[in-house]
């Protein structure tokens, strides 16, 4: 790479180079996880406010030159969005892009993983917290055990590779169930991630927090797991067994945070740019997109929007501090 072509990369004030974006395509869901969306919530951004597809692929586009090359389709729930394989194809096709992957929680993967496999997708994320149906019902809201279930099958069967399953890890709760998790992941060739239960709206600060660090242990003992990089990996950090054939991912906010190498910033369906999911520092990018901004101008107001990425969140020190909840930031 040339000095002029690194220049022209996206780093931030803490010299963090930024080369992943999420984008959240609704803030709407199907389920109400009792971390995530509030029971009731009807909070949520009118349509006319969403980006349209032309208007994500203009400004991803931009990223993209500015070496941002992988993406991640969020929500909300993004297979509520309508023709989200159109998406997946338009975002592939752009230069600089090298990775659309997804976050779904699975419900309607089934009628769509073929499509979203041929239009280009990879890797996908799905959370389950439980394998229990009852659980899943208390937990989601909804009883769609089963609907996920077949979703991830599918996924599986439409070769989306790699899946992650993420748990958020919940004392009594779920916490009795990680081992099941595990079992269930290795038999399937999944990679899963326990998650802690972050402070974002009330919903998550009242989730039941647990402390993963002695789970980690335990687990890493119990299944002579050896520490590991996978691609992708980001805040996670991994155990993999020492045949290869599983990996297990942590995901520990707030017993040890990783905000040193944060490379991301997420994108909201209105086109709000988040520099932290912990943090409100924030840019309107749908004005600027409305008023047919030339490409030179929005370049300028993306490098405006890095500058103000903060250091690292705060869940610990002032844990009351995000109102907003994870489905409208796109988690
Ligand atoms: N609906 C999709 C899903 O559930 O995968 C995508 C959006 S969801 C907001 C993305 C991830 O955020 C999920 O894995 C979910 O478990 C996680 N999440 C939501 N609220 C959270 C919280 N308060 N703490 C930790 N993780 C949370
Ligand atoms: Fe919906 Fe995902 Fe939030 Fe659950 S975690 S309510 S599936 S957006």
């Amino acid at each position: 790479m040339t000095t002029d072509q690194s220049s022209a990369l996206l780093a931030d004030r803490f010299g963090r180079r930024i080369d992943y974006l999420r984008l959240s395509v609704t803030d709407r869901c199907d389920l109400r996880c009792s971390y995530c969306m509030p029971k009731g919530f009807c909070g949520f951004e009118e349509p006319a406010r969403w980006l349209s597809f032309d208007e994500i692929e203009r400004l991803i586009a931009v990223f993209g030159k500015l070496g941002v090359h992988r993406v991640r389709i969020t929500g909300g729930e993004p297979l509520l969005r309508r023709d989200l394989p159109q998406l997946v194809a338009r975002l592939r096709r752009l230069r600089g892009i090298e990775e659309v992957s997804l976050s779904t929680n699975a419900t309607q993967l089934d009628r769509h993983a073929n499509d979203l496999k041929a239009a280009g997708l990879t890797r996908i994320n799905v959370s389950l917290d439980s394998l229990q149906r009852e659980r899943i019902e208390r937990i989601t809201g909804r009883d769609c055990y089963d609907r996920i279930i077949s979703g991830l099958m599918a996924g599986k069967r439409a070769g989306l590779a790699p899946i992650k399953i993420n748990m958020v890890v919940m004392r009594g709760v779920n916490d009795d169930e990680i081992d099941d998790m595990a079992a269930f992941c290795m038999d399937h060739g999944f990679i899963l991630r326990l998650i802690e239960a972050m402070p974002i709206g009330d919903t998550g600060r009242s989730a039941q927090y647990l402390d993963l660090q002695p789970v980690r242990e335990r687990l890493q003992q119990r299944f002579g797991l050896v520490e590991a990089l996978i691609p992708g990996g980001g805040p996670a950090r991994y155990l993999c067994s020492s045949d290869g054939r599983f990996s297990l991912g942590f995901i520990t906010p707030l017993s040890q945070h990783f905000c040193e190498t944060c490379n991301r910033v997420r994108l909201g369906v209105d086109g709000s740019l988040y520099m932290c999911l912990g943090q409100d520092e924030k840019l309107d990018f749908r004005p600027m997109l409305r008023s047919g901004a030339a490409e030179d101008q929005i370049e300028a107001a993306i490098r405006t929007a890095i500058e103000l990425k903060p250091q690292r969140h705060e869940f610990r020190e002032l844990p009351g501090k995000i109102i907003r909840v994870m489905s409208s930031t796109g988690g």
